[in-house]
């Protein structure tokens, strides 16, 4: 065999290996081979804004005028469920149940988001960043830096009132009806 040859092989195996062990896989989620993505996708953030769900005064409050639910009493604080975190007042999917981690700091804390859903912006303490939902612009907590707590050094304190909890179990069920959509 020439050395060519020899090193096409080598090269074609690396890049087999190389797909095969460091590219990220989709894990399906269950025996319908529906990824975790494919559900988070299923859940449709409200557009418009005269169609925003109801808020209740308390939820009011935080989202839309920048409020702070009282330590250790939201009632996301210690769900432990597999599932998706979504904004309160649009239906935004916000947070994985893989992000969330425990802090003791009073208010669920996930150290990543999903992406593009939540926006920094310089709080008007001059101190903190505020984070909001991309979409509605509701007020979802504060994001921290550097406090070391998991390995991607990052907490989003965020107020369980300004989310709702979705588990997997409900989306899975979900997908039943919506099975004209493409999976
Ligand atoms: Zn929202």
């Amino acid at each position: 065999m020439s050395l060519y040859k020899s090193n096409t092989i080598l090269f074609i195996t690396g890049l087999i290996l190389f797909m095969t062990t460091c590219v990220p896989k989709q894990t399906p989620v269950d025996d319908k081979g529906i990824t975790k993505n494919q559900l988070i996708m299923r859940i449709k953030p409200i557009q418009d804004s005269s169609e925003y769900n109801k808020l209740t005064p308390e939820e009011a409050h935080v989202l839309l005028n920048k409020g702070t639910e009282y330590a250790f009493t939201g009632t996301l604080l210690d769900n432990k469920t597999q599932g998706i975190y979504v904004c309160k007042q649009c239906d935004a999917p916000l947070y994985r149940s893989e992000d969330k981690f425990e802090s003791y700091c009073g208010w669920p804390s996930f150290d990543d988001q999903l992406e593009g859903a939540v926006t920094q912006i310089p709080d008007a303490d001059g101190r903190r960043t505020e984070i909001i939902c991309s979409n509605c612009k509701g007020h979802l907590g504060h994001v921290f830096k550097g406090e070391g707590f998991t390995a991607k050094d990052t907490r989003h304190c965020v107020n369980s009132i300004s989310m709702r909890f979705i588990s997997k179990e409900e989306l899975l069920k979900n997908t039943d009806t919506l099975s004209n959509e493409s999976l």
